[in-house]
């Protein structure tokens, strides 16, 4: 169900408050203990962004695509780790949402719609990171259940997690055809938690390991059929790689807001900085290719509202690629325009710069991005479309 203007407008006010009130003088904190702010987590809870994955019936006020990704955008402008803590959400509930039995959305929906439960996307493996197919967790059919055995890394929020949407395969011989998804529940024997990764940024998103022996899960805790699992993570790629695009551009608009705030106030040679031309075409570049990011970003978004397709596939890759690098750049530049105030922890821009380097390498690394887009240029030409110039030419083109 889309979320209507009025009540996405009300929603957004909710965010900018907790994001004003709570979020932001606690993001330094959150980024020095490393640890998960579940305090945070209940509010946005509390407002119901979790709901917004997931249908009404199920305690829900979604599944809405746009919504959640302006949420994100705006909780990143304050702090990325607890942007990430509650865009995770998204990723780790679509695939009870689409392929989960009616018993499995019964269990596990209405509290990860309250917050109460924190699920948690099981997918990456030490030998299957950009290669999914390559993944070796183990699930085996034992009467009305399976017995899961594997290891998994870098699970977000995996530490903090209730519940894990899983991985693994039914048919070892069958490539990604032989993949199979799963929900398990934290508590269920066999299921260990492992190591939390030490991470340069993001150090309040716990990066987690859990290991799986001998797990016994019952047959309506699969998620679509045996063998769909790759087809399930595949059709969240899309609605992730926009999420992590909002993540990317939140945290370029508050890096360069930092700078300029920071360049107008600074003075050398007897004027404030960014009255130097060197320093202001800096600047200048980054604030435009920000623009540009954001609309392609809203692009992407305009083409999935429509439904799955190749050119929204396209647009997505496209949009996770730039957003993220300019991310990247628009962190950087800032840290350079505040001089040696920049690599400071009294400013929040080297915080900033650690952070948003983990969007070029999850959801898909930028040169799988490339692939992605490459690949579907390669099959379908163009995406370009009739979008805004017009309608279609006479003759094709
Ligand atoms: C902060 C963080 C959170 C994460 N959260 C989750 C999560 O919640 N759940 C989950 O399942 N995973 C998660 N991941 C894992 C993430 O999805 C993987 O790290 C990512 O898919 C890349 O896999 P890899 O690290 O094994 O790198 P590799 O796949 O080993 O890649 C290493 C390098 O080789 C390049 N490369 C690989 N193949 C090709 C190719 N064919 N052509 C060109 N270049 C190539 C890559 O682009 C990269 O630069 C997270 C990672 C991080 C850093």
């Amino acid at each position: 169900m889309a979320i209507d203007p009025e009540t996405r407008t009300e929603i957004l006010r909710g965010v900018d408050r907790l994001a004003r009130e709570k979020v932001a003088p606690r993001a330094a904190e959150i980024d020095r203990t490393g640890e998960f702010p579940r305090d945070l987590y209940d509010q946005a809870g509390q407002l119901g962004l979790f709901g917004l994955w997931i249908p009404e019936e199920y305690g829900g006020c979604g599944p809405d695509l746009v919504t959640p990704l302006l949420v994100c955008e705006r909780l990143s402008e304050e702090s990325l780790t607890f942007a990430l803590n509650v865009s995770n959400c998204g990723d780790a509930t679509t695939p009870i949402v689409l392929g989960g039995s009616e018993a499995a959305k019964r269990d596990f929906l209405p509290g990860i719609a309250t917050g109460a439960l924190i699920p948690a996307f099981a997918l990456s493996e030490p030998a299957g990171g950009s290669d999914v197919a390559a993944i070796t967790t183990r699930a085996v059919c034992d009467g009305d259940d399976y017995l899961i055995t594997g290891r998994k890394m870098w699970c977000t929020n995996g530490s903090v997690a209730d519940v894990c949407t899983l991985f693994a395969k039914t048919d070892p011989n069958a490539g990604h055809r032989g993949i199979s998804a799963f929900v398990v529940p934290k508590g269920t024997k066999g299921f260990e938690i492992g190591q939390d990764e030490e991470l340069i940024g993001l150090r309040g998103s716990p990066t987690s390991e859990l290991v799986f022996d001998e797990v016994r899960v019952p047959a309506r805790y699969r998620l679509g059929a045996e063998g769909e699992g790759f087809k399930l993570a595949m059709s969240t790629l899309d609605e992730a790689r926009l999420n992590c695009s909002a993540l990317a551009i939140g945290g370029a608009v508050a890096a360069l807001r930092h700078a300029v705030n920071y360049a107008r106030e600074r003075r050398q040679f007897g004027k404030p900085i960014i009255e130097h031309q060197g320093l202001a075409f800096l600047l200048a570049e980054v604030a435009s290719e920000i623009a540009a990011a954001r609309a392609l970003f809203h692009a992407a978004i305009e083409r999935l509202e429509r439904g799955p397709s190749r050119d929204a596939s396209t647009y997505a890759a496209m949009s996770k690629l730039i957003a993220t690098n300019v991310a990247m750049k628009a962190a950087t530049e800032a840290v350079q325009a505040m001089g040696a105030n920049g690599l400071s922890r009294r400013y929040p821009v080297e915080r900033i710069m650690r952070d948003v380097k983990a969007f070029q390498i999850f959801d898909g690394t930028n040169e799988i991005q490339k692939m992605v887009i490459g690949r579907n240029l390669a099959k379908g030409g163009l995406p370009f479309g009739d979008f805004h110039d017009g309608g279609p030419r006479e003759g094709g083109r």
